[in-house]
């Protein structure tokens, strides 16, 4: 089979599209044929070889994807041959026509989602989902802050934050962005590139600020952010590409609260609510990843590219 190899940290160029042996599932694997792979930021970065989480050379990349399985292991009971899944981490790698799983990063697809929509869930659904319900404990009629909401998570939050009954602001810097996130739900946009936006959100909100903020670049935000919450308000730091300066007067005075949260750190618990989650909301039409560009995987370092420009619309997934 074919797959993306990585042989040395490096730029978009390093990732090779290369001839590689089948792989044979174990006693306990899963072999998927994988359709369509997620391209996520965090795949940029640890093919950069600057974070913190570093694979042995030469190793293929990605965590998400989806397809059909070829093959499973004899103790494998759940799944069999033919099954429509989506992935949500793999043993090696998913951008590559086929990808080793264990059974718990395997979850069935329903015929109503496409395979590049099941390559969208793994890591942008399963980190909203985990920001908003399990470190920050959103509830119904809260107001949430999607600082971000054109790109993979942010799409993801704010299906989740409508389907919740949460009131959701969502912000992105092109018109087409802007336009996504009204059509995903949120009952309020904002450009995040205009100096007076967050005077806008304090107007939106009647003065009362946002109970929640999901924060997708910390290091440009956090100090406005901490201005905006209500009180009790929470920011949850979803990505950052840097450092800043903030005051702790503005979270003093509001019993607010900073959470950091990678998805890094989920446990298998918290893994089984978020597919259960994920799982009702496909089935019942709430969640709908959006496709905002389809690149053959042959063509992953350009995918690499798009994926850090501004301008985000949905998910880029790779087609094998
Ligand atoms: P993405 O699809 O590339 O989307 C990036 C989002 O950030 C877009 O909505 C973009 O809006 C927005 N953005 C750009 N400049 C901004 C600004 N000044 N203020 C607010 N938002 C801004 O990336 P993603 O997959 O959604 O991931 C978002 C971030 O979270 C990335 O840094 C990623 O590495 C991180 N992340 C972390 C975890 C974790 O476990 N903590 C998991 C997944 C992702 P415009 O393009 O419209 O400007």
């Amino acid at each position: 089979m074919k797959a993306i190899r990585v042989h040395q940290f490096g730029g978009p160029e390093v990732l090779q599209w290369e001839d590689v042996p089948d792989p044979k599932p174990d006693v306990k694997e899963i072999l998927v044929r994988i359709h369509a792979a997620g391209v996520n930021p965090v795949d940029t970065y640890i093919r950069s070889g600057t974070y913190a989480h570093k694979p042995t050379l030469p190793y293929t990349p990605g965590s998400d994807g989806a397809g059909v399985i070829d093959a499973v292991g004899e103790h494998v009971t759940a799944w069999k041959p033919g099954d429509r899944v989506y992935v949500a981490g793999s043993l090696t790698g998913t951008y590559a026509e086929q990808g080793l799983c264990r059974e718990d990063q395997v979850h069935r697809l329903p015929e109503a989602a496409s395979f590049a929509q099941g390559a969208s869930l793994g890591v942008p659904y399963a980190t909203a989902c985990r920001a908003m319900f399990y470190i920050t404990r959103a509830l119904p009629a809260e107001i949430m802050l999607v600082h971000g909401a054109s790109g993979g998570v942010g799409t993801a939050a704010v299906q989740l934050g409508r389907a919740a009954g949460l009131t959701v602001i969502g912000t992105a810097s092109t018109d087409r962005g802007r336009q996504l996130v009204k059509e995903n739900g949120a009952q309020f946009v904002l450009d995040h590139s205009r100096p007076d936006y967050l005077k806008e959100l304090m107007s939106l909100t009647e003065g009362h600020g946002v109970d929640l903020i999901l924060e997708m670049l910390a290091n440009k935000n956090l100090a406005a952010d901490l201005t905006v919450l209500a009180r009790k308000g929470r920011v949850v730091v979803v990505g950052s590409r840097g450092s800043i300066e903030i005051n702790p007067r503005d979270a003093m005075g509001k019993d607010a609260s900073i959470h950091g949260m990678t998805l890094f750190n989920v446990t298998g618990e918290e893994l089984r609510g978020i597919h259960a989650a994920l799982a009702a909301g496909l089935e019942n039409g709430s969640l709908r990843p959006v496709i905002g560009q389809q690149i053959p995987m042959a063509e992953t370092a350009r995918a690499h590219q798009a994926v850090l420009e501004p301008g985000a619309y949905g998910k880029i997934v790779l087609l094998s």
